[in-house]
């Protein structure tokens, strides 16, 4: 019995390098396929991009899986830096409040539950059931 391997640092740095490297690589593989495929617009302001100023021009993925890269482009959207910005808050936003209140500012909001009703109905249905 050897003691449990203590995590290597510079193993670790060595992993993380490769996997940012690898990231990058492929966001550059879809950027470069995204920017041909499409006019360099963004799709929320209408602002137009050249060669200037195409580094403010960004490939967004419409389901926020950035794995999700196929080729005829359907799951990509050129935003501008701003625009990207403020879709990745909103999805944030949506996600982070989802069936949660805000972190104790008051009543939680209301929000819908559409299985509030269904797990009262099934309840009440129970109950009648299990009576002897
Ligand atoms: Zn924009
Ligand atoms: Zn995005």
């Amino acid at each position: 019995m050897t003691a449990p391997k203590r995590p290597d640092p510079a193993r670790l740095k060595r992993i993380t390098e490769a996997a940012v490297s690898a990231r990058n690589d492929r966001e550059a593989g879809y950027r470069a396929r995204a920017l041909k495929l499409y006019p360099w617009i963004c799709g929320r302001c209408g602002r137009e991009f050249n060669r200037l100023n195409l580094s403010e021009l960004t490939v967004h993925h419409r389901d926020h899986n950035h794995d999700n890269n196929p080729a005829d482009g359907s799951n990509w959207e050129l935003l501008c830096l701003y625009c990207h910005d403020n879709e990745h808050s909103r999805y944030e936003d949506t996600a982070r409040y989802s069936g949660d209140n805000h972190g104790g500012q008051g009543p939680a909001p209301a929000t819908s539950r559409p299985f509030a009703d269904l797990k009262a109905l099934l309840d009440g249905e129970g109950l009648d059931k299990d009576k002897p």
